[in-house]
């Protein structure tokens, strides 16, 4: 069984990152800008906002994160994303989910510019993902290919399971997954037999937010199995959605909770900041 080292893999990618951000500020005088939108306290989200700050600042890219308390209203966020959209500077948004539930949260997020998409979540860029298109692709998903490509597992012929349907995570992965030529089987809450599933799979993604939710017998011998989950239990510590140390030992591969697919998903929101700065008019 191999780790999977998410970590030491968005550290190099991070790296790469900036110095190509270098290169782009001397052949082209662009530095490109990210634009963060964080409405209410949640602590999560204020969490996750300062590393994906500290990430850019690390790799020469300008942030701004815009605050806004959680009773704001849809139209003053609305007017926020559409003066980000003209601004010049502005490279990328991003707006931090969730969002408060008086907030239409579709309506913001396809109302940012395609073009300055770099969560990957409007509809537009959604599409073009599915017809194998170039565009934004959402940050989590492209670090598991990221981490796929990297330990020489190719998705090739091989049967895929994605476990959550999100559009975030879940449908993104698998259709990732499908345009890599997999086999992919789509699992979420109604799923009659989850565990029929889980056990075909060559290659197992798992991204619910259920601690403990794939445990050894679901998993099948030799097995590649990626934790997108992120749940903290009562003693704060942090897991992912399977049962690591029972599936571990069945795995070919498997990703750790923490330092296997969270670090990507930074490394991957500053390669697609990066990548729409590249192509700024
Ligand atoms: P979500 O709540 O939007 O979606 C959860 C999905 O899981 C749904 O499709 C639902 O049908 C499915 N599901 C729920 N219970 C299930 C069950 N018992 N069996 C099978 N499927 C079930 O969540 P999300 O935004 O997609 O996030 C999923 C997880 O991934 C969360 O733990 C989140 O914290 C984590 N996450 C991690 C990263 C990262 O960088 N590592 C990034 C984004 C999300």
């Amino acid at each position: 069984m191999q780790i999977i080292d998410g970590k030491s893999l968005a550290k190099k990618i991070r790296e790469e990152i900036a110095l190509e951000v270098e290169l782009l500020k001397k052949d082209r005088d662009i530095t490109p800008g990210l634009a963060v939108v964080l409405v209410g306290d949640d602590p999560a989200s204020h969490a996750y906002v300062k590393m994906k700050a500290k990430a850019c600042k690390e790799a020469g890219i300008y942030s701004i994160t815009h605050e806004m308390p959680a009773n704001i209203s849809q139209s003053e966020i609305e007017e926020t994303i559409v003066m980000m959209n003209k601004n010049p500077n502005i490279d990328g948004i991003l707006v931090q989910l969730p969002l408060p539930s008086h907030i239409d949260t579709t309506k913001i997020l396809e109302l940012i510019d395609p073009k300055k998409d770099v969560d990957g979540f409007h509809a537009y860029n959604f599409g073009r993902l599915m017809t194998g298109l170039d565009g934004f692709v959402p940050c989590t998903p492209l670090g598991v290919m990221k981490m796929l490509q990297a330990y020489d597992i190719d998705p090739k012929g091989k049967d895929a399971c994605v476990v959550g349907a999100s559009n975030i995570v879940g449908k993104p992965m698998a259709a990732l997954l499908l345009n890599a030529f997999a086999t992919v089987d789509i699992c979420h809450i109604y799923t009659k037999d989850l565990a029929a599933h889980t056990r075909r799979a060559d290659i197992l993604v798992v991204g619910v937010g259920k601690a403990g939710l794939i445990t050894e017998d679901m998993v099948k011998e030799g097995a590649v199995v990626i934790d997108i989950g992120i749940n903290r239990l009562e003693d704060g510590s942090l897991v992912g959605d399977v049962d690591y140390e029972n599936v571990a030992p069945k795995c070919s591969y498997i990703t750790p909770v923490p330092g296997g697919v969270g670090p990507m998903t930074i490394a991957m929101l500053l390669k697609n900041t990066l990548k729409a700065a590249k192509e700024r008019k």
